[in-house]
């Protein structure tokens, strides 16, 4: 999950973040990379990446056009669609997935009351199932409502700790730890009891027996009761229990507050997995992280979403499912440089236990703009994956290819690491992907170049001259995705007087 934290660190950083030059190179400090990439799984002709994820929030998924109530960023937010386009939204999703080389769809909000509850996820996997898709639902272990994300079910985490208020994680006062955070990133406390649902942050406490057998036997009903592709599940980062149990079982618990705990991961992650194989062998377990695989050789400290592995981590992640996925994170690594942290030979995983998933949030309000080219980012994080041990990647795919943007974003990934795309080469994708959809070569490269305007606006008024100029030489599809780079330039620019 993305948490609030990591929020507000993107609204501060986003648009420099999300709107990177052009990146030219592939190589990183002391990496196998390129070359030894060449020699080992491309020359065999191998496709480095194997499998491709799209991560989803149900709130902000807008895949039916023209619909009330989407949100364009966020976790843990109202559902504000109808249930009726909760179906048409993820079967739009799934249909585009099954037929783009995208292999799984996780979904966080997947079972709410007010869009259908399990009717409605029953009717998704079978979507899934007949686009040959892995529907993989978000489950927070210790957070983010469980197993059941909003509603009057037994299987609600919120109900369930307002049934059992001793069993709230507590800070180090001892007071409850719940909280919403707003836009801006400002914390405050809850202090109204209501009906179950998504009012904020509510943790329980993973040292707590009864907690642990709420997670097991929810997750347990889930697999009974839906036939799932799996699960991506998360021991949460906002906020861990400080309670004397917690801080008596974890070697590495910081007085002060810290967004989540390796060592959380280490107990929970084996005993959900040890639920959902003895419903579902073959379920995709995905295990969240939080954090990037570079080692962390600093001072101790707590770590936050998106940092480096602390060194100590490797104990805990030994504890992980076998045969389950390790989903990392790389944001702040794909800007290698002065003011990011370095992605080095040292970044790498291994395949001998888990595989590994390495997810970005290019293209959203994460980390830039919801619905922007970002196909430099995506390129570098393929190409640093693959040259670092891993086999699958992880993108939003919230936004509707409709989006041109957000259309080339996914056909990339699907394209990146491929076997006809092995190093994740732009102008490779340019001339066999893009440049049909776009009028020809020539203007897929110059569709990118002017893409990238945002970083230079003054150059805006001119492109778009450019653009219209174009428009009656191209076919109607060409046009009309011309048209959406047109006045996703237009609007960051300030308007003329009428
Ligand atoms: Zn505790």
């Amino acid at each position: 999950m993305d948490n609030a934290r990591n929020r507000r660190e993107v609204l501060q950083l986003g648009i420099v973040g999300g709107l990177g030059a052009l990146i030219e190179g592939v190589g990183f400090a002391g990496e196998p990379s390129a070359a030894e990439l060449s020699s080992t799984k491309v020359a065999t002709g191998e496709a480095p990446i194997r499998t491709r994820v799209f991560w989803t929030w149900d709130h902000s998924t807008e895949w039916a056009l023209n619909r009330l109530g989407a949100h364009t960023h966020g976790s843990c937010n109202e559902y504000g669609r109808t249930r009726g386009t909760f179906i048409e939204d993820y079967t739009t999703l799934l249909r585009w997935c099954g037929r783009h080389n995208i292999d799984a769809v996780v979904v966080w909000g997947l079972l709410r009351d007010c869009h259908g509850g399990l009717e409605s996820a029953k009717r998704l996997c079978d979507v899934a199932a007949k686009e040959n898709v892995r529907l993989l639902c978000g489950v927070g272990l210790n957070a983010y409502g469980g197993v059941y994300y909003e509603g009057d079910s037994p299987h609600n985490l919120e109900r369930h700790l307002q049934a059992h208020p001793e069993l709230l994680s507590v800070d180090a006062d001892g007071k409850p730890l719940c909280f919403q955070v707003d836009a801006d990133g400002r914390k405050t406390n809850i202090t109204t009891v209501g009906m179950p649902g998504p009012r904020g942050f509510y943790q329980a406490c993973p040292s707590r027996r009864e907690n642990q057998d709420f997670a097991m036997e929810s997750l347990a009903w889930l697999f009974k009761n839906l036939p799932l592709g799996g699960v991506q599940i998360e021991s949460g980062d906002t906020g861990i229990c400080q309670c004397k149990r917690c801080r008596d079982r974890r070697k590495h618990s910081p007085a002060d507050f810290s967004w989540f705990s390796w060592e959380d991961m280490g107990l929970m992650y084996p005993l959900a997995a040890e639920a959902i194989r003895s419903v579902a062998p073959d379920a995709w377990i995905v295990c969240e992280t939080y954090s990037h695989p570079q080692p962390y050789t600093g001072p101790d400290k707590a770590p936050q979403f998106g940092d480096a592995k602390p060194v100590w981590a490797d104990a805990e992640l030994a504890k992980f499912p076998r045969g389950a996925f390790v989903q990392w994170v790389c944001d702040r690594f794909l800007d290698d440089g002065p003011t990011g942290p370095t992605w080095t030979a040292e970044g790498r995983v291994s395949d001998a236990e888990h595989r590994n998933i390495m997810r970005a949030h290019c293209s959203t309000y994460w980390w830039g703009i919801r619905g922007e080219l970002a196909l430099q980012r995506i390129a570098r994080m393929v190409q640093k994956s693959a040259a670092s041990g891993f086999d699958a990647v992880s993108l939003f795919g919230e936004v509707s290819p409709f989006c041109t943007g957000a259309e080339l974003n996914y056909l990339a990934m699907a394209d990146f690491g491929g076997a006809g795309n092995p190093k994740a080469d732009i102008d490779s994708f340019l001339r066999r992907v893009a440049a049909p959809l776009l009028g020809g070569l020539d203007n897929a490269h110059d569709f990118v170049r002017l893409a990238r305007l945002l970083d230079d606006r003054k150059q805006i008024p001119a492109a778009l001259t450019d653009i219209y100029g174009r428009l009656p030489k191209l076919p109607p599809s060409a046009a009309r995705r011309w048209c959406w780079l047109a006045n996703h330039l237009a609007s960051f620019v300030e308007p003329s007087p009428a």
